[in-house]
């Protein structure tokens, strides 16, 4: 279980971003988080990767505290950040932890198929559409296998088809291995599509206004 345990955070500016936060989404749920800008949603995000640490409170998966990067929690931003200097495999494989070389390959070839670009292997990044390169970051960060998933806005930045599209494949991801997944949108569809949970933000201090179940038989 994700627990998102009374958290804070003051920016070293003074900005309150966040103000007692406090979440806990079961194993294998899908938790959105809406709310319109400025309300702390990619500062929440960033706390439970542990890419920040919170001022006050903590965050923790199956009662282990997150306090810096694990590759059990994998991340996913609005815009792909692929290394330019690398082709998509090598992407792929940047934060894989597998010594072995032929294991790794196997892997890194296991999540582009899961994407459906396992012909992009040599590819280099700037060769692919937005919504191939958003693929390839989805694949780098299920080649750790994480049981926490964490997606910033991840298809704000594509075209209405190319989005319903990886929406899709993002449920078929999803169904394979079921990781808790934490998906910060300012799209409320978005979130009634794919979530089981939405909890809504305020800003000012940030903070969770309200959360509600969605009770569609969706899956
Ligand atoms: P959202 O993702 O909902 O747009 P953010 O988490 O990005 O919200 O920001 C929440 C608040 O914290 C905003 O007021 C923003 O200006 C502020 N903020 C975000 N990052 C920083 C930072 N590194 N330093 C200072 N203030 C920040
Ligand atoms: P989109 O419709 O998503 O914007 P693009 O028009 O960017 O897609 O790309 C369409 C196809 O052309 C994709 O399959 C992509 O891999 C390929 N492509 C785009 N740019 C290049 C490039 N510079 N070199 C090789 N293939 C490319």
């Amino acid at each position: 279980m994700l627990q998102v345990n009374a958290i804070g955070k003051v920016y070293q500016n003074g900005t309150r971003a966040l103000e007692n936060v406090t979440l806990n989404v079961d194993d294998g749920e899908i938790l959105a988080v809406v709310g319109g800008s400025g309300c702390g949603k990619s500062t929440l995000l960033r706390l439970i990767s542990g890419l920040d640490r919170a001022t006050t409170g903590t965050v923790s998966v199956d009662g282990v505290t997150i306090s810096e990067p694990h590759p059990y929690i994998g991340l996913v931003f609005q815009e792909p950040r692929l290394l330019p200097w690398l082709n998509v495999a090598d992407n792929v494989g940047f934060g894989l932890h597998e010594p072995d070389t032929t294991q790794k390959g196997q892997r890194i070839g296991e999540a582009l198929e899961k994407v459906g670009l396992s012909h992009y292997a040599a590819r280099w990044p700037k060769e692919l559409s937005g919504g191939q390169a958003q693929r390839v970051a989805l694949a780098r960060a299920l080649v750790n296998r994480p049981r926490v998933l964490l997606l910033d806005e991840p298809f704000s930045a594509l075209d209405a088809f190319t989005r319903a599209e990886l929406q899709d494949h993002l449920l078929d991801l999803w169904n394979e291995s079921r990781p808790t997944l934490v998906l910060v949108t300012h799209d409320l569809e978005e979130a009634l599509f794919l979530a089981d949970h939405v909890a809504v933000m305020r800003p000012h201090p940030g903070r969770i206004a309200q959360t509600f179940d969605i009770a569609l038989p969706r899956r």
